[in-house]
């Protein structure tokens, strides 16, 4: 099936996938943020076992973890794996919690990257919910790209804009993130986010006043390359 600019749907999209050309290989990334209900509840529709990998980084917010337990009983979703970051590499490296406010990058590695490629393993292609509306780095992607990792990333929702995402939520009956009300528009870890200011983008709450816009598990890399401690054995 095609959408109104001639591309297959993102429900077409992740049929093939996950019933077909990565059949039992692949997982869906996914933040549980304002965005995320579209692709799980798609996914719940195909099969609600899908591996959903969820990176619970210690620096969440409390509704998130609320929302993300929301969903999975609202959609029946079995196959959610809460990934946490290595103890050791915590106790190493960020014994007082407050990696976040020396060095952004090195946090996101221990508390995402890292243990998103430790999830990854063993899967040959992940779903991400990125759209080319976010702006950024992402105003190019495409639905099916090729990491330097060799694994592929699915983006079914690549071309959708806010007019879509809401007719989604509402032809569904989806609940929101209930931080959204309150005016956050794209929501990470707590110690990270800021709700934007009005006619600023959706992501510019994220790492604000920083030369930062992406944690890293969307920039490309090499399999293992996220794994920057491998040397010191941690
Ligand atoms: S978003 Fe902030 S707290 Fe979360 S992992 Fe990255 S730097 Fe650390």
């Amino acid at each position: 099936m095609l959408d109104t600019i001639g591309s297959p749907t993102a429900e077409a999209v992740l049929e093939d996938a996950l019933r077909r050309q990565f059949k039992g290989k692949i997982a869906l990334v996914s933040s549980f943020g304002t965005e995320s209900a579209i692709l799980l509840h798609m996914i719940a529709q195909i099969d609600q076992a899908t591996p959903v990998i969820f990176l619970e980084t210690g620096k969440l917010f409390p509704e998130t973890l609320a929302y993300r337990d929301t969903l999975v009983a609202r959609l029946g979703l079995t196959g959610v794996r809460s990934i946490r970051p290595s103890g050791a590499q915590l106790a190493a490296w960020d014994p007082d919690g407050r990696l976040w406010q020396r060095d952004v990058d090195l946090c996101c590695a221990i508390r995402k990257t890292n243990p998103l490629d430790g999830a990854l393993e063993g899967f040959e292609a992940w779903i991400t919910g990125r759209k080319r509306s976010q702006s950024g780095t992402r105003a190019t992607i495409e639905m099916l790209e090729s990491g330097p990792d060799g694994r592929m990333t699915v983006n079914p929702l690549a071309f959708w804009d806010d007019a879509q995402i809401e007719a989604y939520f509402t032809a569904h009956e989806l609940p929101h993130h209930p931080l959204e009300a309150e005016g956050y528009t794209s929501i990470g870890c707590a110690t990270c986010t800021l709700k934007p200011r009005p006619g600023e983008d959706k992501r510019s709450g994220r790492w604000a006043g920083l030369d930062k816009t992406e944690c890293g598990i969307h920039m490309p890399r090499t399999q293992g390359s996220g794994l920057v401690f491998a040397g010191n054995g941690i």
